[in-house]
């Protein structure tokens, strides 16, 4: 797996920026082949040579956009053991905060503030899981809702998103008022960074709880379900779907590290069927009654219904990067959950390096 992680550089690189942009314009004019023709411009041929690359060996683009100064993995020199990185194309030392157990560095790519930092982590072999347990997510109460219908233990996960959400929507609105608009998107930051911490420790528990048990992770498959009337709450609700998405995405990949297989199921009646007899039941709020006597929680009801409902189609979940996904929440996200020595500086340096942790794939 890939994971890309950012880190301020704190140098000013604008007119190696400015090189880069003419460059690319000089190759999209002429496609220029070798760094010999752009050399003219200054930049370091090892440099240039990947914008070349991009801009003259692909016919499809027609205009350049932004265009950073990408590093790849033979211009980077890795010092581990101090936790530093070395650019001498760049002069640039970096020192990184993610933890050291990466294969390599496939490339740096630097803008004007960050340095973003491709490393290759190995998976873990993935388990034959024998059984699953359901995760249901949610915007009102716990944002998800674990349960294995082995044992009939029932995780109920983050609940104090919506307290954050509310707290942040009435600070908001007095801003509002007062026509602070700056501070107004600060808010907005503060509010989405302090979300996505929880993301990823709600999806660190849910991944150890699926290791402890030695199982799979199923939940709902709710990427374009705008039909039903559930989801169209879940989504418009309180929360934004991007947290939604979020949460689904780490778990996705924090489980592909540690080798855990996970499953998408049918969303259809997961929160109106009776997990005990498969009948519809009638929910009121949080409150789950079936005919055959059984009464639950509405989203541990539905827990145990996506734990025991059968996998769509390969059922084998293919992670990919979505780097807009952690666009809205800026510099926050972090890394595995290979916690297997499990020392409080380990905890704390992985929990450091999720704060940077920008996409993985
Ligand atoms: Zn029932």
């Amino acid at each position: 797996m890939i994971l890309t992680y950012k880190t301020k550089h704190n140098r000013n690189f604008s007119a190696e920026l400015k090189k880069a942009h003419r460059i690319a314009e000089f190759a999209l004019r002429t496609r220029a082949q070798s760094s010999k023709d752009v050399a003219c411009f200054g930049l370091k041929s090892l440099i240039s040579n990947q914008i070349l690359r991009e801009y003259s060996r692909n016919k499809k683009l027609k205009r350049v956009g932004r265009v950073n100064l990408i590093i790849p993995n033979q211009g980077i020199t890795e010092r581990k053991e101090e936790h530093k990185i070395w650019i001498p194309s760049l002069k640039l030392q970096l020192r990184y905060r993610f933890p050291n157990n990466f294969k390599k560095i496939n490339q740096i790519e630097v803008d004007e503030e960050y340095a973003y930092i491709s490393v290759s982590v190995e998976e873990q072999k993935p388990i034959i899981a024998n059984n699953y347990i359901g995760v249901d997510r949610n915007t009102t109460g716990h944002i998800a809702v674990a349960a294995n219908p082995d044992t009939g233990k029932v995780l109920k996960l983050g609940k104090e998103v919506l307290h954050i959400h509310n707290k942040y929507k009435n600070i908001r609105k007095r801003l509002q008022k007062k026509g602070k608009f700056g501070l107004l998107k600060k808010i907005k930051h503060r509010e989405s960074n302090r979300i996505t911490d929880i993301n990823h420790k709600v999806a660190d528990k849910i991944v150890d709880y699926a290791r402890e048990n030695n199982s799979g992770i199923k939940l709902e498959k709710l990427d374009g379900i705008r039909n039903s009337k559930k989801h169209i709450k879940k989504f418009n609700y309180s929360l934004h779907s991007w947290s939604f998405k979020e949460l689904q995405q780490f778990i996705e990949y924090k489980a592909k590290l540690c080798g855990i297989p996970v499953a998408y199921v049918e969303p259809k009646y997961t929160s109106q069927e009776c997990s005990r007899c498969g009948n519809i039941g009638t929910r009121i709020e949080k409150k789950f009654v079936c005919q055959c006597g059984h009464v639950d929680h509405a989203d541990v009801n539905a827990s145990f219904n996506i734990a025991l409902r059968p996998p769509i189609g390969e059922s084998m979940v293919r992670l990919h990067a979505d780097r807009d996904v952690c666009k809205g929440s800026t510099d926050i996200p972090k890394e595995a959950t290979l916690r297997t020595t499990g020392t409080s500086n380990l905890q704390t340096e992985y929990a450091q390096a999720e704060r940077n942790l920008l996409s993985f794939r």
